[in-house]
């Protein structure tokens, strides 16, 4: 099955669930309930929510909460009921990893709110008008007003929430071109945001700037930021390690490599998927919503366009 036969709450919640979701036939996502959403505490202050869309890390203080990410827009009042559940207090920031609509769904909720919305400033770009993403053959409307990002940054940056030191890092061209991760060096929490699929091939957008090379790099320069004991929330699938990481810009590294040899060489799409080089990848990776092919596909695009940009 390819990607365009899924539709949206069937093609995410498998990417929700991880590799684990596959198993189920995709028809059955339509006539369930969607999956509850579970929080994870993983310090005092930090908590991992899963379930919806993308991952969501909502951080305690004593007079609000923040929340990184929040899930498909269709779900907003499931996340939000689920973070008051974790802690009664309101939120007072939103922080967007990036644009995608799995990740932004709380926007205009706590916008209309005045809830405080930090994202990188190509974020807001691509929230404000129609946007298309040709790797998923979707194209998105913009957000109302309220739901844009009120305070937006172009480079890194460090800042506290109540007493949590966080330090947030630009990716420039990985998987859009306005991804953020962010790092919490107290309680050595790090939040990828879509820079890790964690255990299967990665939606790479190349619509709006990224590409599977940039992707192996972020891997690779956020695993250098972990150690051992790192808990690390990806943007989907289950919680990660620097192994993980690793794992992950080791696959997109070598595919990159050998996808830019076949490039050279002048052999069209077809002839790369031909030639497999995902193979020795496919057991780990391979059975999330991109199987290999349709995969080998969007990475072979996605340095096509780069290499066109640079
Ligand atoms: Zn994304």
């Amino acid at each position: 099955m390819s990607s365009e036969q899924w539709n949206r709450r069937e093609f995410f919640a498998a990417l929700a669930g991880g590799a684990a979701a596959f198993s189920i036939p995709s028809r059955a996502f339509g006539q369930n309930a969607p999956a509850p959403i579970k929080a994870t505490r993983l310090s005092d202050r930090i908590t991992m929510m899963s379930g919806d869309g993308g991952n969501v890390g909502v951080i305690l203080s004593d007079s609000g909460l923040m929340m990184i990410d929040g899930g498909l827009p269709e779900r907003a009042s499931d996340m939000l009921g689920a973070v008051t559940g974790v802690d009664a207090h309101p939120v007072t920031l939103l922080f967007n990893t990036h644009w995608h609509f799995d990740h932004i769904g709380c926007n205009e909720t706590l916008g209309a709110k005045g809830v405080k919305i930090m994202a990188q400033e190509n974020v807001k770009k691509r929230l404000s008008v129609r946007t298309t993403m040709e790797s998923m053959n979707r194209t998105f409307d913009p957000l109302k007003p309220q739901g844009l990002p009120t305070q937006e940054f172009s480079k890194s940056g460090k800042m506290t929430f109540g007493k949590e030191k966080i330090e947030y890092v630009h990716i420039p061209t990985a998987h859009t071109d306005g991804d953020t991760y962010l790092f919490f060096p107290d309680a050595n929490i790090l939040h990828t945001g879509d820079l890790l699929f964690n255990g299967f091939y990665p939606v790479i957008d190349y619509s709006t700037g990224g590409w599977v090379g940039g992707m192996a790099r972020a891997a690779e320069e956020i695993a250098r930021r972990c150690d051992a004991k790192t808990k690390v929330i990806p943007g989907h699938g289950p919680l990660a390690s620097k192994d993980d990481l690793k794992a992950a810009g080791e696959m997109l590294s070598t595919v990159t490599q050998r996808l830019e040899k076949l490039i050279k060489e002048g052999k069209s799409a077809d002839e790369a998927v031909a030639a497999a080089p995902t193979r020795d990848f496919d057991d780990k990776f391979g059975h999330g919503a991109f199987k290999p092919d349709a995969w080998t596909r969007i990475a072979y695009t996605s340095i096509v366009r780069h290499s066109q940009k640079s």
